[in-house]
């Protein structure tokens, strides 16, 4: 089978039988799963996965159930239009683009927790995230079945429960992980970052100016924790438009708090600007 086309998939049948034959005719599948408003962040994502096996897939699905009640579901920025511009450019196959009602019938009641990672960070501020992630990932890879599926280190959590669903549930699935993207100024790239206006696009920086300033320190030889932490706290409270969510410095795999740092951490935090909650996060090694 050849593609000379993108396509656009809305129905998971149709997206299931396409999968089908092209495994039949030998051909590897590469994933990316995003909710579209896509940004240069996903695109490296398709630009890596378009060197990785044949087919190219994206899905863009604002997934409902990984949001809160109180949280931006309704809001949050949809432009499928623009989207399939940039994924035409990024040589996508297939665009898989699913109602949530097909998906979601009335009568779903299926869930995949990841127990023991689900209670950090992300997973502590934002109750059933992290349940309503795996969730559609499982059912997307049962959908799009690939063969390598691409995440971003961006949302750090969710690329190391995906990896353990995987591992966990013997998916057949090779999860890729890509670094970080940022707009010149060091601002993670994100679709919530369109709800920022001119002051709080302004002071969103502090999130990044926080985490240079826990590398630096870790650089200069300071290895506890604290005082990281304390450096870093300070730096964007004295930021009026900015809330710290949570500071951390973690294990990389476990997630675990670390009071001292060894050779390796992960730096993670999460900041409310205006009604925004933005995260980001580094790793600090030695290596
Ligand atoms: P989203 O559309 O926000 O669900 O993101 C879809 C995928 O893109 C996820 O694997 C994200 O981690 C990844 N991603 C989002 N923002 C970035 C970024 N700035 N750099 C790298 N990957 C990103």
């Amino acid at each position: 089978m050849t593609i000379d086309y993108m396509e656009l998939i809305t129905n998971i049948k149709e997206m299931r039988q396409f999968s089908s034959d092209a495994k039949k005719a030998g051909k590897s599948i590469v994933f990316v799963p995003t909710m579209g408003c896509l940004h240069e962040g996903h695109a490296s994502l398709l630009k890596k996965g378009r060197k990785l096996g044949d087919i190219l897939v994206m899905s863009i699905f604002v997934n409902p159930i990984q949001f809160g009640p109180k949280e931006d579901y309704a809001l949050y920025p949809r432009d499928l239009k623009k989207d399939l511009a940039l994924a035409e450019v990024n040589k996508v196959d297939v665009v898989f683009n699913p109602l949530a009602e097909e998906m979601y019938p009335d009568n779903f009641q299926t869930a995949i927790e990841v127990e023991k990672l689900n209670n950090y960070l992300c997973g502590i501020s934002r109750p059933g995230h992290f349940k309503g992630v795996a969730t559609v990932v499982a059912k997307l890879f049962n959908i799009v079945k690939p063969d390598i599926a691409l995440f971003g280190e961006k949302d750090y959590q969710q690329l190391l429960i995906i990896k353990k669903m995987v591992q966990d549930l013997n998916m057949d699935v090779t999860v890729v992980s890509m670094p970080i993207i940022r707009e010149a100024d060091g601002l993670a790239m994100s679709s919530r970052n369109n709800y920022l206006n001119k002051d709080e696009r302004r002071a969103a920086l502090c999130l990044y100016t926080a985490l240079l300033k826990g590398k630096d320190m870790f650089h200069n030889g300071v290895t506890d924790a604290q005082a990281i932490l304390q450096k870093m706290r300070n730096i964007i409270e004295a930021e009026p438009l900015a809330e710290v969510d949570y500071i951390k410095i973690c294990n990389v795999n476990t997630l675990d708090d670390l009071e001292r740092i060894a050779d390796k951490a992960l730096l993670a935090l999460a900041v409310k600007i205006g009604r925004t909650r933005l995260i980001d996060n580094i790793i600090l090694s030695n290596e």
